[in-house]
Order: structure tokens, then C-alpha cells, then sequence
């Protein structure tokens, strides 16, 4: 067998997504924002191609954009990265995440996954040689019990990945959380990575507990962050990676030669539109009214739903419609009802107990609103 990857297929974003495009569905699927960027950026991109950015961006990123990213982070976080050597600019957070894996993971090694997780950091892990060390958050709270996770952690363990805001469940790690975590790494020499991409997208006054808030993980951390999820520009793919100069440094051996440099003007225009300061701050408050409508608008359906603390996306446990698996219900949903969700069982490494759908609602109030009416109905 060639293939590095037997077991995986096509992403379910892939599938849900072109599902839902066949049988023309409300598409509440794979999380994209359904509306546009600010035209500020499409201006600014334009100018910088038009004053001739078009040629290689240094290997690490634009400069100006590096120092932006760390004026955000100490801003935010009270952190000390230095843009010179502790910041790379890279092709959305997947790039970075696939990065910070592959230049750390040898054949063997062990990293951690809190489950329900993402669905790119497994095949990094796997393609790398590494092994999975899967441990199970449970519904409908989805606590991690850092006592099982400090009993996960062997000799081989080489990385801990976390994500907060949390994809698909939408829970926030605290504070508390934060020390838990720092207690059980202290002395090890686990790296931590900590996936941030909906670092601004926190409800009911929760604060995100970033990385680099806590030097003690910080010193042994990436943090991954996202554009895409912060200026409803998700297909430019643009993001970072932000970590101490020794990480960094094997992270940029990797990166040179995965990717090199990522697309010039669009750096540029994000480096000049991120000096007009606090712009992200009110992202929080535009999903929650998102949020808050979704929710009232399907509280007499028959899902049941713990509101999200963050991300924007919402479960909605269907146990009281039918027992159907997942999967074959959210492919129903898109080919009798005309609804598209993300079944959550492909996160899951406990799959019976998921009766889950995940549904996107960075959306218009008008395509929230025949989502739910068809909601209602089912
Ligand atoms: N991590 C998580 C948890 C995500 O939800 C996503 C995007 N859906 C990514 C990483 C990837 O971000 P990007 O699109 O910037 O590559
Ligand atoms: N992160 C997006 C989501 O969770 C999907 C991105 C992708 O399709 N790779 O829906």
C-alpha cells in the first residue's frame, strides 16, 4: 500500500458542502461567513498589487504586518512576541498547524487530541508517522478532566493540542483550565498547540483564555490564529503562527520549503487595515446577535441545545426526532428538507453517543431565519 493516509477521504466539509450545492440547500454546513468582507480590504489589496507587491513576500511574512500581529497579541494578551523572529505569516491556520505538527512529530511520537477535534490536526499527525492519543470530552458540557489527560501523557508524548474556542462544540476554555494545563505540562517537555482561530468569537461577557496569556505555557507553545474567521475572508486563506524564537525557528525550516512565502498584496493590505485598532473587539457582540437570533428562532423545534460560549457554530442534539446515525441524518436533512449541517461523529472517537449536528450561523438574518422555519418543521 502507498498511500500515507489509508483511512482518510474526502473532508466532510468537502462532502456536506457539495451536497448541499447539489440539492440546493440552505447551506449551514462547512463555516464560512455568508456575508462579504469589508470593502476597506478588497481597496487595499487592489492598491498593493497596483504599487507593485507582486513579486515573493519575505519567507517569514511582511514585517509590518509581523509587527501588527504582535502588537495585537500584547495588546490582547500582555505577551512579549517578537516580530522578528516569533511570528510567521502563513496560509490560513491549517497551514500553521500543519507546520508546528510536522516539524516536531517524528515517527512514534505521541501527541494528545481532545476529541470531539478538528478535522486536520489527526491526518498531520498521522502523516507525520506520530500516533493519535485520543481523549474523549463528553456531552453536554464537554469539560476536559485534566486528571485523564495528565494520565494520557508517556515518555513519547510529544505535543497536547488544544482549540479554544472550541470546533465543533463551541465551548471556551477558563481560566482555571489554563492552570490545570500549566500544572500537568510543568516539567515536561511537551509543545503545546493551541488553536486559537476564533480567538474574537467569545459570548456572555467569557473572556478567551489565549496561550499567550500564561508565559509558563507560552514558552512552550504555538498558537495558531486565523484572518479568515476574523474578517469574513475565509478564501483568502490567511493566518499565523505565533511562538518562542527557539519553536519558531524549526517551524520556519519547514515552512520555507512547504510554502516559502505566503500571498504578498494581501499581507500588505492586512499590515495597514490592522492599524485601525479594536475592530475585532466587536466580532464577539455581532455573533452572539447571530447566535441569539438562531436560538429563539428554533426554540420550539425539536432540537435541544446548549447555547455556544463561542466559534460560530451551534449543536443541536436531535435524540428526541430519531435514532438515526449522524451521518445519514444530516444527509437527509440535506436531501429531503433542503437544510445542510456538519455531522459531528467524524470528530468523535465515541460515535454511538453523538446525536449531534453542527450548523453554522455566520450567516444573513434572512437565511437564519428559512433555516429555521425549516428547523421548526422537522
Ligand atoms: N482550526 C479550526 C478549529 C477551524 O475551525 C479552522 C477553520 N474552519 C481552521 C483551524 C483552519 O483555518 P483556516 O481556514 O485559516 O486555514
Ligand atoms: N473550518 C471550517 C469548518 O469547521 C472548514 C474549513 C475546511 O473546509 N477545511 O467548517
Amino acid at each position: 500500500n502507498t498511500s500515507k493516509l489509508p483511512e482518510v477521504t474526502n473532508s466532510i466539509f468537502s462532502v456536506m458542502g457539495q451536497m448541499a450545492h447539489a440539492h440546493n440547500a440552505i447551506n449551514l454546513s462547512q463555516g464560512f461567513p455568508g456575508f462579504d468582507t469589508d470593502p476597506k480590504l478588497h481597496a487595499l489589496v487592489t492598491e498593493a498589487m497596483a504599487s507593485g507587491h507582486n513579486q515573493y513576500a519575505p519567507m517569514q511574512g511582511v514585517y509590518s504586518l509581523r509587527e501588527q500581529i504582535a502588537l495585537k497579541l500584547n495588546t490582547l494578551y500582555k505577551s512579549d512576541y517578537h516580530p522578528e523572529t516569533e511570528i510567521t505569516v502563513t496560509v490560513g491556520a491549517t497551514q500553521a498547524i500543519y507546520t508546528a505538527i510536522s516539524a516536531f512529530v517524528h515517527v512514534n511520537d505521541e501527541v494528545i487530541v481532545l476529541k470531539p477535534a478538528y478535522d486536520s490536526y489527526e491526518p498531520a499527525i498521522l502523516v507525520n508517522g506520530g500516533k493519535v492519543v485520543p481523549i474523549q470530552l463528553k456531552a453536554p458540557d464537554y469539560k476536559v478532566d485534566w486528571e485523564i489527560v495528565k494520565q494520557a501523557i508517556t515518555p513519547a508524548t510529544k505535543m497536547l493540542i488544544i482549540n479554544t474556542p472550541h470546533n465543533p462544540t463551541g465551548t471556551v476554555l477558563t481560566k482555571e483550565d489554563m492552570l490545570a494545563l500549566q500544572a500537568i505540562l510543568e516539567g515536561t517537555n511537551i509543545i503545546l498547540l493551541s488553536d486559537e482561530v476564533y480567538e474574537h468569537i467569545v459570548f456572555d461577557r467569557i473572556v478567551h483564555e489565549s496561550v499567550a496569556k500564561y508565559p509558563k505555557l507560552a514558552e512552550r507553545a504555538f498558537i495558531t490564529a486565523s484572518f479568515g474567521k476574523t474578517f469574513h475572508n475565509t478564501g483568502w486563506k490567511m493566518g499565523y503562527a505565533a511562538a518562542p524564537k527557539h519553536l519558531m525557528n524549526e517551524f520556519q525550516k519547514v515552512h520555507q520549503f512547504a510554502v516559502f512565502s505566503v500571498h504578498h498584496p494581501t499581507q500588505k493590505a492586512f499590515a495597514h487595515y490592522l492599524k485601525t485598532p479594536n475592530h475585532y473587539l466587536e466580532l464577539g457582540a455581532f455573533y452572539q446577535r447571530k447566535r441569539d437570533l438562531f436560538l429563539e428562532l428554533i426554540k420550539e423545534s425539536r432540537f435541544k441545545m446548549t447555547p455556544s460560549s463561542g466559534t460560530y457554530f451551534q449543536l443541536l442534539d436531535y435524540s428526541a426526532i430519531t435514532d438515526e446515525h449522524d451521518v445519514a441524518f444530516a444527509e437527509r436533512l440535506i436531501k429531503e428538507k433542503g437544510i445542510a449541517s456538519i455531522p459531528t461523529s467524524v470528530f468523535n472517537l465515541d460515535q454511538e453517543d453523538f446525536k449531534m449536528l453542527r450548523f453554522c450561523f455566520a450567516k444573513t438574518d434572512e437565511t437564519l431565519e428559512q433555516a429555521a422555519t425549516i428547523l421548526n418543521a422537522i
